[in-house]
């Protein structure tokens, strides 16, 4: 089903949902089993998988010279996938990046999600690989997630990229980013939500936001949207904080503001431990702010660790 079709038959009340990355490569899946079997009691009627492109190694050889050599460290996206949907009969939602993709690949990848079974993708670019500076599509790639979005489009319309190919429909529903905070390489919030609204003319059913830590980040987004003719739902994203390093790397990476009042408490925490229930608390007053609100749906990210996800969605589900 859905994701959209979940919103809707849940008649305003806030649905609740999480996303998980696939385990380091090596791991086996068990360890996303660990992380989803203590979160079903509240229900989630879709789960989020990441995807995670390839990135650079240094392997080093008997003679001391260094190879630089590709490797995706967290494949097993679309396997998770289908193993979600089997064991536990909700919808499972692959991210689906332009990065590392020709569009070949990606139509690949796209037939095999439909025969899987899978309703929902989360259309994204990626960011760029971690030693590289900036996005650098593949040269048959997409630049842009709005480029990847008229794919996925076209497929449910039956277009293939060769034309001779008399292709049987897709039937995606497509999710796309928000950020709150704006994306990082936008020159400013306005032209990024001139973007988002691309990606929704073009057929985004919903929008997820980056994750956000003062609520009021995420209101005036969303009336901005509104202004803007943007009328899909938006999910809010959210994080609980869980350890002090987090203080200064969740800025770095995700380019968001932490409230003083979340940090100044989280300075005075002895140890992590004190942290988490600091970043708990937080995150249970956001959601509930959130869920009084009205917002369609809460959803997490855990990082692959539910305990405190769980303490968050007892509090509220
Ligand atoms: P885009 O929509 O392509 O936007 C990228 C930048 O280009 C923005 O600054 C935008 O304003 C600008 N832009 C957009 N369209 C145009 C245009 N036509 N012309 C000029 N400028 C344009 N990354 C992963 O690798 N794997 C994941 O699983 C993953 N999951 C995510 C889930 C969520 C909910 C979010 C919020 C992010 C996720 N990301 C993931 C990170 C995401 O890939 C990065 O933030 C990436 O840098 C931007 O992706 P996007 O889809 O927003 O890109």
């Amino acid at each position: 089903m859905k994701v959209v079709d979940h919103i809707k038959s849940a008649k305003g009340k806030t649905l609740f949902s999480f996303e998980i990355l696939p385990p380091v490569k090596g791991q086996s899946i068990q360890s996303i089993f660990d992380a989803i079997d203590p979160l079903m009691e509240f229900k989630p009627p879709f789960i989020d998988v990441t995807y995670h492109r390839e990135e650079y190694v240094y392997k080093k050889h008997p003679n001391g010279l260094l190879e630089k050599v590709s490797t995706r460290k967290r494949p097993g996206t679309v396997g998770i996938c289908s193993a979600i949907m089997n064991k536990y009969q909700v919808d499972a939602v692959p991210h689906i990046i332009c990065g590392g993709f020709t569009k070949e690949e990606t139509e690949n990848a796209l037939i095999d999600l439909d025969f899987l079974g899978v309703d929902n993708v989360l259309v994204l670019r990626g960011d760029a690989i971690k030693t590289e500076g900036s996005f650098v599509p593949e040269p048959d790639g997409h630049n842009y997630a709005v480029d990847l979005l008229q794919q996925v489009m076209g497929l449910n319309q039956g277009a293939y990229i060769h034309e001779e190919v008399q292709g049987s429909k897709t039937n995606f529903c497509a999710g796309v980013a928000g950020y709150p905070e704006k994306h990082f390489e936008a020159p400013n919030l306005n032209a990024d939500i001139r973007f988002l609204k691309q990606k929704i003319d073009l057929g985004a059913e919903y929008i997820v936001t980056q994750m956000f830590f003062d609520n009021s980040r995420y209101f005036e987004f969303v009336d901005k949207c509104r202004d803007a003719g943007i009328t899909v739902p938006i999910i809010p994203g959210l994080k609980p904080l869980a350890t002090k390093r987090q203080t200064t790397v969740l800025p770095s990476i995700f380019h968001v503001d932490l409230p003083e009042d979340l940090v100044n408490g989280v300075e005075k925490c002895k140890d992590n431990a004190q942290v988490r229930e600091v970043g708990v608390e937080w995150c249970i007053q956001q959601s509930k702010e959130l869920q009084e609100k009205g917002v369609p749906c809460l959803h997490y990210y855990t990082m692959s660790k539910s305990a405190s996800i769980k303490k968050i969605a007892s509090a509220l589900f």
